[in-house]
């Protein structure tokens, strides 16, 4: 089994790189050294390091622990979706889905094991929050990804809030855009939030990947019902901050919606949709919700799904009906990671 540390040399940015560097007394531009190896190269051995002194590669071999773990489990579905399951430093799960869709492949990352947000329609929100991920666990999803190099896309709708590990996953967002990281347009990154109102405007003026909300229901009552979230920062806040922004050039803003049959595909959903999102440029994804085990919600029909796309669009809001992928590998949030936490350890470790 691969042994993941939470001190690594992987995950630190440039200025964390230039710090080390004036710690240990080596010249600053041995920040730009380390940085092409690891995020250039995906080097993280510094034995490897062949252009750095020998004892300074001692050196940081003695300073830093492994950050690159393989999954410890695969599942693929007959569309062709990926299911990675990886272990984390403290030894819980994650789950990384791998999409691929004509030209584009897309890869779903997690950035927290478990989720504090509690979304009752959401496996991974009944696992309670178990660890926020260290950059470099987020970053190991995509790097030991075997199909690493024909991924198009990254989205941070995995496990967890990322807005809840704002830090983190900022972070990683640095090193996947930066020149002198990974080097990605922000264009091919979108990160999700279920609307954590503190962290919101930081997360907008920190980064300029796309912006998908989770929205589920314009009705406040309603929406606190499915998501506890709405009851600390209700959505009617987050559109308001999101009205502050502009979303008409490179960047995006998208509502995600979960359809749930007869609790927020009616008509007065549909008006009360366009009165919450006037003012913001923005699309609507609609979802079709995945039955998870013991739950009292439903999935509607492909004529019900088509009905609620229509009424929004003809009311102006650009909706799109998601395609559901994976089903048959329990590719919905949280399923596969929760099949794994119930599952005496004894039995997981045969899979590693
Ligand atoms: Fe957390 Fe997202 Fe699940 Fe809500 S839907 S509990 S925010 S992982």
């Amino acid at each position: 089994m691969d042994t993941i540390h939470r001190n690594t040399l992987y995950g630190l940015d440039y200025s964390q790189l230039a710090d080390l560097c004036t710690a240990e007394g080596w010249p600053p531009f041995m920040a730009g050294q380390l940085a092409r190896w690891l995020y250039k190269r995906h080097v993280e051995d510094p034995a490897q390091m062949t252009d750095l002194a020998t004892a300074r590669r001692e050196r940081l071999a003695e300073l830093f622990g492994r950050a690159f773990s393989a999954s410890v489990r695969e599942s693929r579905s007959a569309d062709g979706t990926k299911k990675y399951l990886f272990r984390t430093s403290e030894g819980h799960f994650i789950e990384s889905a791998y999409i691929p869709d004509g030209e584009r492949a897309t890869l779903c990352v997690s950035s927290q094991a478990g989720c504090r947000m509690g979304c009752r329609f959401c496996a991974t929100g009944r696992q309670g929050l178990q660890q926020s991920l260290p950059t470099a666990e987020i970053l190991n999803q995509i790097v030991s990804l075997p199909e690493r190099d024909t991924l198009t896309n990254v989205v941070f709708m995995g496990m967890g809030e990322p807005l809840d590990n704002l830090e983190n996953v900022v972070r990683a967002l640095d090193i996947l855009t930066s020149d002198w990281g990974f080097g990605w347009s922000p264009t091919r990154i979108t990160v999700s939030t279920a609307g954590v109102v503190p962290q919101l405007r930081r997360f907008l003026d920190a980064t300029r990947v796309h912006l998908a909300v989770s929205l589920h229901n314009p009705f406040s009552e309603e929406r606190a019902e499915i998501m506890p979230v709405e009851r600390a920062w209700p959505i009617a806040q987050v559109a308001e901050i999101l009205r502050e922004y502009d979303f008409t050039h490179q960047r995006r803003v998208s509502f995600e919606y979960i359809v749930m049959s007869g609790l927020n595909d009616t008509p007065r959903h549909v008006r009360e949709l366009c009165r919450l999102l006037n003012g913001i440029k923005c699309r609507i994804n609609l979802i079709r919700f995945h039955k998870i085990p013991d739950s009292p919600y439903f999935s509607p029909d492909e004529a019900a799904m088509i009905r609620f796309r229509d009424a929004l669009t003809a009311r102006g809001i650009q909706t799109t009906i998601r395609a559901s992928r994976g089903e048959d590998i329990q590719a919905a949030c949280g399923l596969l990671s929760t099949a794994f936490e119930s599952t005496p350890f004894e039995r997981r470790s045969l899979c590693d």
